[in-house]
């Protein structure tokens, strides 16, 4: 009936069927197993929430709002204590070995019922990926082991990623913006090291860090080709936190200024520096890798956020809609309300849809592809620890194994595939934040058309998940990134017409 060569000329035609069936694909591919680890992580974060969470989520907004210089230590160790903060650290360097993709499920439950506590144990691993996409497995052990450590210490020891300065936002998260942005952050070489000075601002959790992955400038004329990728360790000299800012919303996770004066960086600090290795690729090609590596990921977290901020306002509105009598009668059982609920929970469906999704075209194309073969995935969970202490760990510390993750990444990375987990990542942080402020709305509106109730929760869900639209470039530009996206991957209806 049909050839298989007609077959494939009309799969290619838009929407490419590969494109829009990343789960069906994936599903074969994946190994059975992530279905029970996932299981699993979901049902420690509804215990986590029924335990911790909920009962402190108000308590810590308050408190952030009377003194907004409060450092929520005893929510880290709280979370540090339950193992957060290695659970999804690779074996191979001393974590627990939770697969990536098992954490936006586990981010959604947390934002549902507290998104600046989310953020608090969700920003940790924006640290860590910045710091694994250098691939220098050197300084990734180094910095790995110390969480560990601090784990086993009970002092917690979190890693922050600073990007974002005082006149530079979403130019720098843009390869092709950076060298139009107004950047500080200079990197200037010296004999032994870099020394570093200019300002970082808004970094998530930086007051409650312990390292620091630092995105800097050896010439900030060309930024694009000449970042350098610093580890900052709190208490180096030359390097100290400036003001937390006051915000609106997520007050329980402090975003703060980063300051260097002269700080002297050592070389073994130095996690990637692209004037120091060679790389297979043109080094504007390694920064935009770079940047979409930990973009696409961290997008695609982003949008599990936002989903749990959308749920917790469904699952508000609807326990406040079982409870309350208008008319004569609860107000579960008017048509308008259930309308509104049932458009509300179409909402967090939709934006649920699209961060798994966006998972499986990472696992399918992005970085988390080669992790999740199954030879690789079974590895992992049960090669032997005294092969990993013994073997794999001094192995990690020689330059060539560096060298040669660098070379296998940016080798076999595809344009095409990097447009499509880059695009798909900003469309579940947009569809994700969109839901979360758009049901919060919707559930204000419902409880104050019966003028019965002020909810205080719903309104910090509100203002939690305002903050969240800017968190990875606001929404405006990460649709624009979809369609930068479209365009690049010769999506016809994408095509731009040039102005006369
Ligand atoms: C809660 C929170 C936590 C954060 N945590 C971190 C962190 O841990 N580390 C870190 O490094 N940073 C962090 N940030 C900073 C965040 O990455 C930036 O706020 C974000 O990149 C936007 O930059 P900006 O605030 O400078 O806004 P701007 O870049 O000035 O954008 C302002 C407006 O202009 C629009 N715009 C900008 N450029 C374009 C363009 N080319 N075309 C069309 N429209 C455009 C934007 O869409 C937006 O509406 C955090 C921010 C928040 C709110």
């Amino acid at each position: 009936m049909i050839s298989k060569s007609e077959i494939k000329t009309l799969l290619d035609e838009e929407p490419r069927f590969n494109d829009i069936t990343c789960s069906l694909q994936s599903v074969p591919k994946l190994p059975k197993a992530l279905l029970k680890e996932t299981r699993e992580t979901v049902a420690i974060a509804r215990k986590f929430n029924k335990e911790v969470v909920r009962p402190y989520a108000l308590e810590l907004d308050l408190k952030m709002h009377a003194d907004p210089d409060y450092l929520p230590y005893d929510f880290v160790e709280k979370a540090n204590d339950w193992g957060f903060y290695t659970m999804w650290l690779p074996r191979v360097f001393g974590g627990r070995g939770y697969s990536a993709p098992t954490m936006a499920p586990f981010s959604e439950e947390l934002a549902s019922a507290c998104l600046g506590m989310a953020n608090l144990v969700g920003v940790h691993y924006l640290g860590v990926s910045s710091l694994a996409a250098t691939l220098n497995t050197r300084m990734i052990h180094k910095i790995f082991q110390d969480t560990v450590n601090g784990e086993k210490t009970g002092q917690p020891c979190l890693i922050s990623t600073a990007i974002t300065e005082p006149g530079a936002g979403t130019d720098v998260e843009e390869v092709e913006l950076v060298d139009k942005a107004d950047l500080s952050c200079y990197a200037e070489k010296v004999k032994g090291g870099y020394v570093v000075n200019g300002t970082k601002v808004f970094i998530s959790s930086g007051h409650l860090s312990t390292w620091h992955i630092l995105i800097s400038y050896s010439d900030l004329g060309k930024p694009s080709e000449n970042t350098v990728v610093l580890a900052i360790k709190t208490g180096m000299e030359g390097f100290s936190f400036g003001r937390i800012e006051k915000k609106m919303g997520q007050k329980g996770c402090p975003a703060s200024e980063l300051l260097f004066k002269d700080c002297f960086v050592p070389d073994e600090n130095v996690c990637l520096d692209m004037h120091q290795m060679k790389f297979p690729r043109s080094k504007r090609a390694v920064a935009t890798a770079l940047l979409d590596d930990v973009l696409a990921a961290s997008r695609a977290g982003v949008g599990a956020f936002g989903t749990g901020v959308a749920r917790g306002a469904f699952e508000e509105a609807a326990a406040f809609a079982s409870e309350t009598e208008v008319e004569g009668k609860l107000l579960i059982n008017h048509e308008w309300a259930q309308s509104m609920l049932a458009e509300m929970y179409k909402n967090v469906t939709l934006a649920r849809g699209a961060y798994v999704e966006t998972n499986y075209a990472i696992g399918l194309y992005g970085t988390t592809k080669d992790l999740l073969s199954k030879p690789m995935y079974y590895y992992s969970k049960f090669v032997p620890q005294f092969w990993i202490d013994k073997v794999i760990a001094p192995l990690l510390k020689k330059p060539f194994l560096t060298q040669m993750a660098r070379k296998n990444r940016f080798k076999t990375i595809s344009e095409k595939d990097q447009q499509l987990t880059s695009g798909m990542g900003s469309m579940a942080k947009f569809a994700g934040t969109d839901a979360g402020v758009k049901n919060c709305q919707m559930a204000l509106e419902m409880m104050g058309q019966t003028g019965l109730r002020h909810d205080h929760r719903m309104e910090k869900l509100l203002r939690d998940s305002k903050l969240l639209q800017i968190y990875e470039g606001t929404n405006q530009l990460n649709r624009l990134n979809l369609f930068k996206c479209m365009v690049a991957r010769n999506i016809p209806q994408a095509k731009v017409f040039e102005e006369d």
